[in-house]
């Protein structure tokens, strides 16, 4: 069969020369990756590493077009795939909201794991005869995880959606007899796929692997879905490094290496935070399915509500030295964050101490509140993670929780019986004085009630977040603590 002009493998050997520079500019793109990623892990340094990263990936492009100089028809098609690609990846970027983010990032996940699943898939229908028994394992490896990685991202992101709910069927036995009978199907097809690489054993094993995404996924809760999530982020990186053996990049085996171990980092990290086991997340079913993903839910239980108007609150913080704001998934729903930024401007002008209380997984993905507060230009040294703010805590003279509820629920310290139990919070109930801004009593994500609200230093202050922080900019600037600055 003729050899496609797009693989690597198939091309006529280079000279020396370029062969070189490809190599020295896919180098340089795996050190400028491993900087992005490292850079990743501060704030302060994130939106520049992102930018490396992204230059890595445009110099590996570079790189491997210098390695294979396609013919000419081939640059029809690779300028075809770029525009389009990158003008998906632009729009996308820049219309999603951020409440949207975990689902944007299943489907990115997904289009990396099908890029590796067509690479490995080309190589086994084009070119499978001149493979040796690497690449023909690598082909097995590539196509089980990326369509794996594929069809489990697609569902994951309509979930998120709210496309469709769990079916019922899925939390039964069924499930899991189904799903390992898949699991052999694909272990048998991927034994058997080095011998056949373009034969039956490769059809098998694509759809079973499609299947078993679609059966792996689809019982899984909402709660549980942004772990799943960077689990098969890890995946996808696992598919690109077994597509750069299947078609002989380093490159591509280094990026593929990194994003996987990134992956499986991020996993366990959120399951540390949210106190869930990987195991439960797979096999334990919807459990976090339940009352309320999203916000809303129940507001049964609550017989000792105190709440007050945003006069009182704003006389509050008129009267503080220190003040933590505490946000959470709802200040990110109300898009507050500019208004909470004016807000803390106004108090840092009145001489107050301002932070703001970051918890690992406040909101809907890892670094949700930074990002969202990062936008409205809150200086990264005012966000103080949980280990240093808890101890804060009584220091401060006013606390505001701003859309937060599972993060600050002391019942994940001193109820047993609570699904949140063992999950560290923020512990803003050794506040002196705490508000806590949201709409009603409903219950956030975990789907629980919170102790907080009940507290004798707790007041409500029921409301949306952004209406509530205006109403408290025009308060505080009626109490005349805007004007002491321009006085000053
Ligand atoms: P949360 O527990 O989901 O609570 C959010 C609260 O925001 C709700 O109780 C809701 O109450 C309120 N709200 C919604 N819209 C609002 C608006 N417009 N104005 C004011 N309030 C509004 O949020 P969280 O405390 O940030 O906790 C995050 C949860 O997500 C945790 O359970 C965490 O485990 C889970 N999770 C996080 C991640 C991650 O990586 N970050 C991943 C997976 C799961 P009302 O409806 O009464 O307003």
């Amino acid at each position: 069969m003729a050899t496609p002009s797009f693989l690597p493998l198939a091309l006529p050997v280079a000279p020396l020369s370029m062969d070189l520079f490809s190599e020295v500019v896919d180098l340089v793109a795996v050190l400028l990756l491993a900087l992005g990623i490292k850079g990743l892990a501060k704030v302060r340094s994130a939106r520049s590493a992102n930018g490396l990263a992204a230059l890595a990936m445009a110099l590996a492009v570079v790189g491997l077009l210098i390695e294979i100089r396609p013919e000419p028809i081939a640059w029809l098609w690779i300028a075809l795939g770029t525009t389009l690609g990158g003008l998906a990846g632009l729009l996308t970027a820049q219309r999603v909201a951020m409440t949207a983010m975990p689902e944007t990032v299943a489907l990115f996940n997904g289009c990396g794991g099908m890029a590796s699943l067509l690479v490995a898939l080309g190589v086994a229908l084009f070119n499978s005869g001149s493979t040796d028994l690497v690449s023909r394992v690598s082909i097995a490896i590539s196509v089980f995880v990326g369509t794996i990685t594929f069809t489990g991202s697609i569902v994951a992101m309509a979930k998120l959606r709210g496309w469709f709910d769990t079916p019922g069927w899925t939390q039964t036995r069924l499930r899991h007899g189904l799903n390992i009978f898949l699991a052999v199907l694909c272990l048998v097809s991927a034994v058997l796929l080095p011998g056949d690489p373009s034969g039956l054993p490769l059809w098998l094993l694509l759809g079973g692997a499609a299947l078993l995404g679609i059966g792996v996924t689809m019982p899984i809760g909402g709660a549980d879905m942004p772990v799943v999530i960077s689990l098969l982020n890890s995946y996808s990186g696992v598919a690109a490094a077994a597509a750069g053996f299947v078609v002989g990049s380093q490159l591509l085996i280094v990026a593929g290496a990194m994003v996987g171990a990134a992956g499986l980092i991020l996993t366990q990290v959120m399951c540390t935070a949210m106190n869930r086991s990987l195991v439960a997340v797979l096999f334990g079913g919807a459990l976090g399915a339940t009352p309320a993903v999203g916000g809303g839910g129940k507001e049964a239980g609550y017989t000792r509500i105190t709440s007050c108007s945003p006069e009182e609150c704003a006389m509050a913080l008129e009267q503080a030295e220190r003040v933590v704001f505490v946000p959470g998934y709802g200040l990110a729903v109300a898009q507050a964050q500019h208004a909470l930024r004016e807000l803390a401007k106004l108090l840092e002008g009145h001489g107050v101490e301002v932070s703001y209380a970051i918890h690992p997984v406040a909101g809907r993905m890892p670094g949700h509140m930074n990002v969202l507060l990062a936008e409205a230009d809150v200086p990264y040294e005012q966000l103080v993670e949980m280990e240093v703010i808890n101890p804060e805590f009584p220091r401060a003279d006013v606390v505001i929780v701003l859309g937060a509820n599972d993060v600050v629920n002391p019942e994940a310290k001193n109820d047993p019986a609570s699904p949140l139990y063992g999950m560290p919070v923020l512990e803003v109930d050794q506040a002196r004085s705490v508000y806590v801004v949201k709409r009603s009593l409903g219950a956030g994500y975990a789907g629980v009630t919170n102790a907080l609200f009940e507290l004798p230093q707790t007041a409500m202050v029921f409301g949306d977040a952004k209406a509530v922080l205006n109403g408290l900019l025009s308060e505080l600037r009626s109490l005349g603590v805007g004007r002491s600055k321009v006085a000053a």
